[in-house]
């Protein structure tokens, strides 16, 4: 047994032992169009240059023809279903993991979340699962490509078009993601991005929609619902809305910083799925896990980097591997959210507003454990290990190095 090496947690030696890499996300690139943005004069988004110009960038870059600036990932997405027409009573598939974002445009448009399963290696719908939950309610899928990892959405978009369902992309953790070739978010009918300081790029908080049927009216549609259902469309101003919207605006500050960021955005991606692939080939021949798998034909970008635990093949509990780990220097959590979606009080409660039943009364819908049986256990025994753009290839090797010493340990 000599040639298996003491766990740090045992008083071995330490693995890590050089800080991991770290990095400037802003610098003069963000303050001189943030200068500029202030010497406009006005920081509305429809009298200045900043968040237009924001968008036209994205679009050149996504090859999308309509985009909406918002003032979060989560306003982006209320924005995409109110764009829908989702409404009182209609029912909405989305996944059991991810942030609570995903959800809160849809109960807020008094429509019921659906929760489906999930594949037990991508972490994303399982379409099977997807078509196994439509009702006569059922009026949109709301996708969540999970830490940068595309859904399968061949067979998404074919039910979509066999049940006539809108699709809404939350592609918060998935910039410049590829699926089948296809940017991710340019598939389904929208495509919505976060831009809070958590994700690839941060204004602050922001996000943007695209409208991809390509129509003006959609376009017009969609960017009246971020602005009170006013329709300001250069001169053209209409201030009599027929329906309720939000004022979800995005600032001519926010869309500044967005230029910049942009400008770094590819380098990022590629250097966060060099880096995540790296990871992936230096695991993926060990029993006691398995790696993220990846759709064929597409890439990952990789927000974080998730692995599940074979406990089956391990001596050792998920907490005392997550331990392990911590002491040989690599941060790590165990899991992704508590626990899916449906078991929060919430849903549990049937309390999307105090004291209200509404709109959970007015769908057949029910929450219970055992629900999306993959999802339960892709969160009692995924891994994840933060990982970003300014990790150096020795921190990469660090972390494997670290997790294969644990893994040999506890391997049976
Ligand atoms: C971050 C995130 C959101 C919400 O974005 P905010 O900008 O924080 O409102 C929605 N969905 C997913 C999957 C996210 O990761």
């Amino acid at each position: 047994m000599n040639s298996i090496p003491k766990l740090a947690i045992h008083g071995g030696d330490k693995t890590k032992t050089t800080p991991f890499g770290t990095g400037q996300r802003f610098g003069a690139e963000e303050a001189k169009e943030l200068l500029e943005a202030l010497e406009q004069n006005t920081l509305f988004y429809h009298f200045g240059q900043k968040v237009k110009t924001f968008l036209s960038d994205f679009n050149h870059m996504y090859q999308v023809p309509y985009s909406v600036a918002t003032s979060s990932g989560t306003a982006a997405l209320h924005v995409a279903l109110g764009a829908a027409g989702i409404t009182v009573g209609d029912e909405v598939i989305t996944s059991p993991i991810t942030d609570q974002g995903t959800v809160i445009g849809i109960l807020y448009q008094n429509a019921v979340p659906v929760f489906a399963d999930l594949d037990p290696y991508t972490y994303n719908l399982d379409p099977a699962s997807i078509e196994s939950r439509i009702t006569p309610r059922t009026k949109a899928i709301l996708v969540v490509h999970l830490a940068g990892n595309p859904c399968d959405m061949d067979p998404i978009m074919a039910l979509a078009k066999k049940y006539k369902l809108k699709v809404i992309e939350d592609c918060a953790q998935a910039y410049l993601t590829k699926y089948k070739g296809k940017l991710v978010g340019t598939i389904g009918d929208y495509g919505c991005f976060s831009t809070n300081d958590f994700k690839h790029i941060s204004t602050g908080d922001g996000g943007i929609v695209t409208v991809n049927s390509g129509l003006e009216e959609d376009y017009h549609r969609t960017h009246a619902f971020a602005d009170k259902n006013y329709r300001r469309m250069g001169t053209d101003v209409s201030r009599a809305p027929e329906s309720l919207a939000p004022n979800y605006r995005m600032t001519e500050l926010q869309g500044a910083v967005g230029i910049a960021q942009l400008r770094k955005l590819e380098w990022i991606c590629e250097r966060r799925s060099q880096l995540g692939l790296a990871l992936n080939a230096g695991l993926q021949d060990l029993p006691s896990l398995s790696v993220m798998s990846i759709p064929e034909d597409s890439t990952c970008t990789y927000w974080f980097y998730m692995f599940r635990l074979a406990l089956d093949n391990l001596t050792c509990s998920r907490e005392e591997f997550c331990a392990a780990l911590s002491a040989e220097g690599i941060t790590n959590r165990m899991g992704y959210i508590p626990d899916v979606l449906y078991m929060q009080p919430m849903f549990q409660q049937k309390q999307a507003y105090l004291g209200s039943p509404f709109p959970f009364e007015l769908s057949e819908v029910h929450y219970n454990r055992g629900d999306c049986p993959n999802a339960e256990t892709i969160l009692q025994t995924a891994v994840q290990v933060p990982l970003n753009e300014f990790y150096s290839d020795q921190d990469i090797l660090d972390i494997i190095a670290a997790i294969r010493k644990i893994a040999l340990y506890y391997g049976k």
